[in-house]
């Protein structure tokens, strides 16, 4: 499909939230969070430059939510169709990993599988990547790349708008009269804003180059001290999990009603002390350390070796957010510098 120009957001998004609830970035302080669109507000709706702070897993993976009743069991909560503006390509890449968690396997997570029926991706190109953000070193790029129904690019004139699957395409036709050609003058301009982020991001992350893959880096710091030394750093917040797109361990436990149980699904946390603690009482996570190792090896090596991609979209939020400081990408580093020092060692003894 050709891409399409509108020269203002409101009445793309108007035509949207017509049809469904939309949520749109709103900013909050130097962060952009989501909020329900409303179409009567006579507001210019805000082009998010970057990522918001909170993440798209939110919409599809609730914070916590009723899972079954019993002993009367009853169905599944009505899920309305709904649209998300403004997700960047790190987004997009983070649905493709809950996906693979909650759709493609034996069990199937019905709400998360409605929720995703429902919904309808508008993203939209970054243009100002922060410092903590680092998706290139995951093949991750400042426009979708994939995984969107509409992208929407800003140029000087306006927003060039594509669709990225039949739903988008029928949302065009549809409303076709909003829309004029993007002439190839256009399509250039993205193409150059493009560019110019994608080369800001290499150069934002360009000490972050690896010898080795992360996972054979990750493999052989179990033994690091480096994990228990950004522990003293960490004060067991758990909000690195709790901001990433990514993360998606949740637990179950029972509530009793008048005449009924309730089985509630709630977001978990590996950082969390008690979180692997079994029957019994043993704990294998007992010590912080342990646990920020386990977190990096999940997302570097154990769900790699599953599903065949890293469980990381580079997005920085947890950097960000983080209150004691700690970055990732510093313990990568120090890892990938023992990694190549052992080998020096090893090349040393073989002499
Ligand atoms: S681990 Fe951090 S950088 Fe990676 S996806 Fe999660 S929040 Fe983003
Ligand atoms: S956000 Fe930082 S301080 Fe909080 S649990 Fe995670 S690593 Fe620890």
């Amino acid at each position: 499909m050709e891409a399409v120009f509108i020269s203002k957001l409101k009445p793309l998004l108007d035509a949207v939230a017509e049809q469904m609830a939309l949520y749109v970035p709103k900013k909050s302080g130097e962060y952009y969070v989501y909020s329900k669109y409303d179409p009567s507000a006579n507001k210019s709706v805000e082009f998010n430059n970057i990522r918001t702070c909170t993440t798209v897993k939110e919409f599809i993976f609730a914070v916590c939510e009723l899972a079954a009743v019993y002993p009367e069991p009853t169905g599944p909560e009505d899920i309305k169709p709904f649209a998300v503006f403004g997700l960047k390509d790190c987004d997009l890449r983070s649905i493709e990993i809950l996906d693979k968690v909650f759709t493609e396997e034996e069990f199937q997570d019905v709400l998360y599988v409605k929720r995703r029926e429902n919904m309808f991706i508008i993203s939209s190109d970054c243009f100002d990547p922060s410092e903590s953000c680092f998706c290139n070193i995951f093949d991750g790029r400042p426009y979708a790349q994939s995984g969107f129904d509409l992208n929407v690019s800003q140029v000087r004139a306006g927003f060039i708008i594509e669709a990225g699957s039949d739903k988008g395409k029928d949302f065009i036709e549809k409303h076709s009269q909003l829309f004029t050609e993007a002439d190839q003058s256009l399509l250039d301009e993205r193409d150059k804003n493009r560019a110019q982020t994608q080369k800001q991001l290499e150069q934002n992350n360009a000490e972050l180059k690896f010898d080795a893959t992360i996972k054979e880096i990750m493999e052989n710091g179990q033994d690091s001290a480096v994990f228990d030394v950004e522990a003293e750093e960490c004060v067991e917040c758990q909000a690195c999990t709790r901001i990433c797109p990514t993360c998606h361990c949740f637990y179950l436990y029972d509530t009793r009603q008048k005449d009924y149980f309730t089985k509630m699904k709630m977001w978990d946390s590996c950082m969390r002390v008690g979180y692997a603690e079994v029957a019994g009482g043993a704990n294998p996570h007992k010590i912080l350390g342990d646990r920020i190792k386990h977190r990096l090896m999940h997302k570097f090596v154990y769900f790699l070796d599953r599903y065949g991609i890293d469980m990381c979209v580079g997005c920085g939020r947890c950097i960000e957010t983080c209150a004691g400081g700690i970055d990732q990408r510093t313990i990568l580093k120090k890892l990938s510098e023992e990694f190549k020092s052992k080998g020096k060692t090893k090349s040393k003894v073989a002499k």
